[in-house]
């Protein structure tokens, strides 16, 4: 068996092509979606990472505004910084790009941000809606994986999903997605005794550890789908995720490939909540966020 192709690029360009729709349909009613990207320090991993958010941004027709601070910035001015964008009205998102230096109390700071302005969804409020099916911002990366495997025509409830890595920003969303969605869900961390016996059960595996090469063939039930979300770069240059790409969509059915994949998804996802939550501001309800998601009806000659 060799594996279909879940294509994350093609996907987010389609989804991008109706936001943008989305955006031009609040800008003739006056509202312009605005993203506000915090950015402390000079990681150059989070300078790509904010760069890909921003051409987004552009392409979408969100308008982004990029704060950029210090590394010693102090946690004071930080604070303030976003409270002032929790009072702007122009701005829909706020969005702290992690890690923040160590000095910086992470925990606070993303509490600090306005939860109806939550756009990453990490706000403890946030994390406590998703756990609860009501989520208005769901984290964009395990968004973005459940819309590849709707859109992919995969069938969630009743499956076995194992999920690798477990995470506040990865695995765990995750986890509380898919059992909403009626999956049966099982996760892995580093600490799990023999791994590849809860891998060969999967239905669904999704992979999110940071550990290139981490799941082998012999891991991975025949047919099963199998989602990469893995980002690691080698010693050559070469972007690879956490599967062993080549082996794997020898005996999976579906399978997401680095890059190409779940990436995308991420930043698109930004956009769809950074919408969403412009029209709940327009006083258009729930918008097009929220766990179930739809294809986006979108508006005709407004
Ligand atoms: P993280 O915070 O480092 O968490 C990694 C998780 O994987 C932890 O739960 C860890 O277990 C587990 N783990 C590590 N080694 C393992 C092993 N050998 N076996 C089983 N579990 C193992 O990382 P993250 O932020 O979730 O990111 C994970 C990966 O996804 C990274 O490569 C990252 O670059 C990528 N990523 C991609 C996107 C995207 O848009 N595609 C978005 C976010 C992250 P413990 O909890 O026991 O330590």
């Amino acid at each position: 068996m060799t594996a279909q192709i879940i294509d994350g690029k093609a996907l987010s360009r389609t989804l991008r092509q109706k936001f943008k729709l989305q955006a031009d349909h609040l800008r003739s009613k006056g509202i312009v979606p605005g993203l506000a990207v915090v950015l402390v320090g000079d990681n150059a991993a989070s300078r790509v990472y904010v760069g890909n958010k921003i051409k987004a941004c552009e392409e979408c027709g969100v308008r982004s505004t990029t704060h950029q601070l210090a590394a010693h910035v102090g946690e004071p001015e930080l604070l303030a910084l976003i409270q002032s964008l929790n009072d702007d009205d122009r701005v829909h998102g706020i969005l702290v790009q992690l890690p923040l230096p160590k000095h910086i109390d992470m925990r606070r700071v993303l509490e600090s941000i306005d939860v109806n302005k939550d756009v990453d969804g990490f706000h403890l409020y946030n994390v406590g809606a998703l756990a609860t099916g009501n989520s208005i911002f769901p984290p964009c990366t395990p968004y973005g994986v459940q819309l590849l495997l709707e859109t992919t025509g995969i069938e969630v409830a009743g499956q076995n999903v194992v999920i690798v890595g477990a995470s506040n920003i990865v695995g765990k969303p995750m986890a509380m997605m898919l059992l909403q969605k009626e999956a049966t869900v099982t996760v892995c961390h580093a600490k799990t005794r023999d791994l590849a016996q809860h891998t060969v059960l999967a239905d669904i595996l999704i992979v999110a550890a940071g550990r290139p090469n981490l799941i082998v063939p012999q891991m991975v039930r025949t047919g099963a789908v199998v989602i990469d979300v893995g980002i690691n770069r080698l010693e050559d240059g070469r972007i690879v995720g956490d599967v062993d790409f080549d082996g794997v969509k020898e005996k999976a059915s579906w399978i997401t490939p680095v890059p190409g994949g779940v990436g995308p998804m991420t930043v698109t996802m930004l956009i769809e909540n950074t919408l969403s939550s412009a029209l709940r501001f327009a006083g258009e309800g729930q918008g097009i966020g929220a766990l179930g998601w739809d294809a986006p009806t979108v508006p005709t000659g407004a």
